[in-house]
């Protein structure tokens, strides 16, 4: 059963220390602990358990699909990944700056490895992040057209301090979500800190937003504060097939 004190700390707010009381207590008899190391022990307690708390709210509300880190990334295998680039981008001046990093390259070049583990270094220096691919921007958006919401999704994407689009280019844009996405681009100009990842180099663009006047107008924002990692080379993932056996290393005639 809780009792009064266990109560009244739970009121405050103070549910990390609430849930520790009796070890705490003990602890502090049993080595003799000073009123002033036991109280700084409370605060330390409760401080990092909030802290801990918002990290994991603020990771969870950034829909990464799935986990990487960046000392999994071989820069061996990827030369045309400069690291010190990598290590630039991981100190996250750039979303204090509202810059932006773009990531070009062929399918399975570490793009998306890349931008997770950016989006990481991000949420866990405190920043807010959300990860969207670009077939989540356009069903986004006709969900929100069909609802009459248009304005409120162009402000979500907007609020946090970086936005994360996958996959730009696999296929084209529609009109609707070509306009939401320069709105998008428009409103985060130089306060709100973008990756993106494509297939597609710039002047294939056009193409992808299906008018060259209005991916003119997309690049113009994106990369007036930005650095573009073009990524050459070879997928990782046929390197693992090979490795494994699934590809001749060499095709032998
Ligand atoms: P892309 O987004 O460019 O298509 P991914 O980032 O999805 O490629 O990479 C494909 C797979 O290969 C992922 O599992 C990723 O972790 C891994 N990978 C890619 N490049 C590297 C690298 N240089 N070092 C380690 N793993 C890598
Ligand atoms: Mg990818």
């Amino acid at each position: 059963m809780k009792n009064q004190l266990e109560e009244q700390l739970e009121n405050l707010g103070w549910q990390e220390i609430a849930n520790q009381l009796d070890d705490l207590l003990e602890n502090a008899s049993r080595n003799n602990v000073s009123y002033f190391d036991f109280l700084h022990t409370l605060v330390l307690r409760e401080t990092e358990a909030r802290q801990g708390n918002l990290l994991s709210k603020r990771m969870k509300s950034a829909k990464l699909p799935y986990m990487k880190n960046i000392h999994d990334f071989e820069y061996t295998f990827q030369p045309s990944v400069s690291e010190q680039r990598v290590k630039e981008t991981l100190t996250c001046r750039y979303i204090a700056n509202g810059e932006n990093r773009i990531l070009l390259g062929p399918p399975g070049v570490g793009k998306t490895h890349l931008a997770i583990s950016f989006a990481v270094e991000a949420i866990t220096q405190g920043y807010t992040a959300l990860f969207l691919t670009a077939d989540e921007v356009v069903s986004e958006c006709r969900k929100a057209e069909s609802k009459g919401t248009l304005h409120r999704l162009v402000n979500k994407w907007s609020r946090p301090n970086l936005l994360l689009i996958d996959e730009v280019g696999y296929f084209p844009f529609d009109e609707l979500t070509a306009n939401i996405f320069f709105q998008v681009v428009s409103k985060r100009y130089e306060n709100g800190a973008m990756i993106l990842t494509s297939n597609k180099s710039f002047i294939e663009w056009g193409k992808v937003f299906g008018d060259d006047v209005l991916a003119t107008a997309i690049l113009d924002r994106l990369l007036h504060h930005s650095v573009t990692f073009n990524i050459k080379g070879e997928s990782y993932r046929l390197k693992e097939k090979k490795k494994a056996g699934m590809f001749p290393a060499k095709v032998t005639e």
